[in-house]
């Protein structure tokens, strides 16, 4: 079975890294984000990887936020003019992340959430030329909780204390996030939406049921919250899984945005086990009962049916990103 990682950010460029994914059986969908000028650093390169190497990488790319030094009217013609050259360059897909709503502001000084009518003719672009949308919108419960409490996020705050919230009034709250991401949804029944890391409802799997109940077409993607899910009790997780095995897509969310073909061999060797062990821990989650060990965590695997595993490591990214190359 070919396996899809739909939530990737590596510049895997060089022969032995592209041989590493083909023994692997993964093809990764190279994710842009815009921020710090990331986008523009790394989206040629996601678009001529996936050029050059259609069976093991596509790409998913991004748009850059309002800096309100223009009308509306400007910024969204010329967001929508990027998106449509972005799809003809291949992209399957478009993203949005966290910065909308807990760093954007408008000229008013409020917090611009993802519901913020200057991005709704982007997203109707969207949603007329039937492309995915991509939400990275929230942080993990934690972001809102004192640094001490046990996560397995923890160590993000830790490192980026830029992003940790709790303590800081004036910021916006973790409902108000959801409830600006679910109004999209609300608003653009036929926009296909990604929730990634879970739809950031990472701290029980009851609150991303109820929006996929809720929202035919939502699904979230697993990056990056295999501690979350091995926290979860054991047969809660399972049954999760099999009920909405049609909305499930696995991603990893690795990064490495330096052209790894720059990096001398053993810094590639390094970046190569930390893709191993990813994806064999991830595997072994899924698709065994064994125990799988993640930091200083360990939980029995999911041990999901076949069809399941298919489902949710292949056949979804096919579904929900169409214009994955088949
Ligand atoms: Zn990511």
């Amino acid at each position: 079975m070919e396996r899809i990682d739909a939530h990737f950010h590596v510049l895997g460029d060089d022969p032995d890294t592209v041989a590493l994914l083909g023994r692997l059986g993964i093809r990764a969908l190279n994710v842009c984000v815009a921020h710090d000028g990331w986008s523009e650093s790394v989206r040629p390169g996601f678009r001529e990887l996936a050029r050059a190497h259609p069976d093991r990488y596509a790409w998913c790319t991004t748009f850059d936020l309002p800096d309100y030094a223009t009308t509306d009217q400007q910024y969204q013609r010329s967001v929508i003019a990027g998106l449509a050259r972005d799809l003809r360059d291949g992209a399957v897909g478009v993203k949005v992340w966290k910065h909308i709503g807990m760093e954007l502001r408008r000229r008013d000084g409020s917090f611009a959430m993802v519901d913020d009518g200057v991005f709704s003719p982007v997203f109707e672009f969207l949603e007329r030329e039937g492309v995915p949308l991509l939400t990275h919108i929230g942080e993990p419960l934690a972001c809102w909780q004192p640094i001490d409490t046990p996560s397995p996020h923890a160590g993000y705050y830790r490192n980026h204390p830029e992003w940790h919230f709790h303590g800081r009034p004036g910021l916006p709250a973790h409902a108000d996030l959801m409830r600006a991401r679910d109004q999209v949804l609300a608003r653009h029944p036929k926009l296909r939406v990604i929730g990634a890391h879970l739809g950031s409802l990472e701290y029980d799997l009851t609150e991303v049921a109820a929006r996929l109940e809720r929202f035919p077409g939502f699904a979230v993607d697993l990056s990056a919250r295999l501690g979350d899910l091995m926290l979860e009790n054991r047969e809660k997780a399972r049954a999760f899984f099999i009920r909405y095995q049609d909305r499930l897509l696995f991603g990893t969310d690795l990064v490495s945005t330096r052209p790894l073909s720059s990096l001398e061999p053993a810094g590639r060797d390094r970046i190569h086990g930390t893709i191993r062990s990813t994806y064999e821990r991830w595997f072994r989650y899924l698709e065994s009962d064994e125990i799988v060990h993640a930091g200083e965590q360990a939980a029995r695997g999911l041990d999901l049916p076949r069809d399941v595993v298919e489902k949710v490591c292949s056949a979804n990214a096919r579904v929900w990103y169409p214009r994955l190359p088949q």
